[in-house]
């Protein structure tokens, strides 16, 4: 009799155990930093909050180490070293620049070179959201141009990276914020966390979903309006969402905008119709890659390269506008300020 007692009351107090440990909810950690040139956020959602703060320490470490590796405005960073060494000796990578590298020149073939990480030249001569920001002559348009071929990134020697021409010059800036967003979900995963939003200067990734059944909303910026203000939403779980705008940095001259997504083809800043473009992948770093390149594209060929790629969405806006939505995303997404129109 006595053991039974002793059982009932083991049981009882397994039961509250786990009733308080199902009870207990998740609370939600926020923390955020200025890096990669921008304004960076991680909410993540976790029962122990110490903990949590300290995960996202350990995000904003590794984000500042890529940004160690790959900026172009860090004298010793991987980039500036293979920019420096251009024309003369290869240079040694770490692995994830590598990666990031190697990615970047996979994009770069499949967009037909409108995403190109040889950009750096164009990049530096425009200077747009720098001191030295300017209209550069045509001349020296035409003369940087000859600096941008892609194909002379020469990776063939391991981790080894040796641009072939003197003056050429390498730029991560349209990537870099994609795979630092991916290794930060990677890092929450292997903490545990199942639910965070991960937000790169706009450049936005959600683990989880919002409740059980319920998508996270996320908002799409209005190319015409400040930063913050949503044209639509799209409703996602364990998605990212990148948006390429002619809104993030640019000057004016003369009443004409110019923004920093430069076409390579013409060395000028892109100017096909199109202003914003969202891309809606599994990863970070594709979607980053892809905004970039859609862009430059432009409608018909941006659309045409979505539509063929496996898990790929995205949302394209024009200059009057009017929205255009990969079969995929259409069902999921929703206009939330009639100034604009979803064109079929
Ligand atoms: P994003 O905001 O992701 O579209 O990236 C824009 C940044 O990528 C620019 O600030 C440049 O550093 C770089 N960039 C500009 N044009 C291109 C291009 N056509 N291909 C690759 N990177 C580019
Ligand atoms: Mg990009």
């Amino acid at each position: 009799m006595k053991r039974y007692k002793a059982k009932a009351a083991m049981l009882i107090l397994i039961l509250m155990i786990i009733f308080t440990g199902c009870s207990k909810k998740d609370e939600m950690v926020t923390d955020s930093t200025y890096m990669l040139g921008t304004y960076l956020q991680i909410n993540i959602w976790t029962q122990d909050a110490e903990k949590g703060k300290e995960i996202i320490q350990q995000c904003f470490q590794r984000i500042s180490d890529i940004e160690k590796r790959m900026s172009v405005n860090i004298e010793d960073s991987d980039v500036s070293k293979i920019n420096i060494n251009a024309g003369k000796a290869s240079v040694q990578v770490e692995s994830d620049t590598d990666y990031v590298l190697t990615k970047a020149l996979e994009y770069a073939r499949a967009t037909d070179g409108a995403f190109n990480p040889a950009i750096g030249k164009l990049v530096a001569l425009w200077g747009i959201g720098t001191e030295k920001e300017n209209v550069p002559s045509d001349n020296a348009i035409q003369e940087a141009l000859q600096y941008v071929d892609y194909h002379k990134i020469d990776m063939k020697d391991g981790r080894n990276v040796r641009l072939e021409a003197e003056g050429m010059r390498i730029d991560l800036g349209g990537i870099a914020k994609g795979y630092a967003a991916d290794e930060v979900a990677k890092i929450l995963s292997e903490n545990g966390i199942k639910k965070a939003i991960i937000n790169l200067g706009g450049n936005v990734l959600v683990m989880g979903s919002k409740e059980e059944n319920t998508p996270w909303k996320v908002g799409i910026q209005n190319p015409f309006e400040p930063t913050g203000t949503y044209m639509g939403v799209v409703e996602l779980t364990d998605k990212t969402v990148v948006t390429s705008g002619n809104y993030e940095r640019y000057f004016e001259k003369n009443g004409k905008r110019y923004h920093h997504i430069l076409d390579p083809k013409s060395g000028y800043p892109a100017e096909n119709g199109i202003i914003s473009s969202t891309i809606i992948a599994d990863k970070s770093i594709d979607a980053d890659a892809l905004s970039t390149g859609v862009y430059v594209l432009g409608l018909e060929k941006g659309m045409a390269l979505i539509e063929g790629l496996q898990g790929v969405e995205c949302i394209l806006i024009n200059d009057k506008s009017e929205v255009f939505l990969s079969s995929g995303i259409k069902d999921r997404f929703k206009i939330t300020n009639d100034q604009f129109k979803v064109v079929e």
